[in-house]
């Protein structure tokens, strides 16, 4: 804890992470601008996409992986590897490519 008021030299040498899972309340997906739609019908649940997602965000229902989209950035590297092509990268409602 910083005092207030606290000069530089009493601010600690770095940025640090003062409690675990901190990250959990910066909500990401706010970020994207492609949002993956992942069709049920095709998915194998093959794990492959949870697997290279870099944000950990998907998550396995019964009967696919779906995308926890509070947090996925839409790099689209999911919809790139689906070896069954059951991810599709689709613009976002209010976003636009020039
Ligand atoms: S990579 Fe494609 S087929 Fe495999 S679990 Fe993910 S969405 Fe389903
Ligand atoms: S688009 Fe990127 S961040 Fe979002 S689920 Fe796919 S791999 Fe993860």
């Amino acid at each position: 804890m910083i005092r207030e008021g606290a000069g530089f030299r009493e601010l600690p040498p770095a940025a640090i992470v003062p409690e675990p899972g901190t990250s959990l309340k910066n909500k990401t997906g706010s970020w994207r601008i492609f949002r993956p739609v992942v069709d049920r019908e095709k998915c194998s649940k093959c794990r492959i996409c949870w697997l290279l997602c870099p944000e950990g965000c998907k998550i396995e229902l019964e009967d696919c992986f779906e995308t926890d989209l509070d947090y996925c950035k839409g790099c689209g590297i999911c919809a790139q590897e689906c070896p069954y092509k059951a991810i599709e990268m689709v613009l976002e409602e209010g976003s636009s490519i020039a």
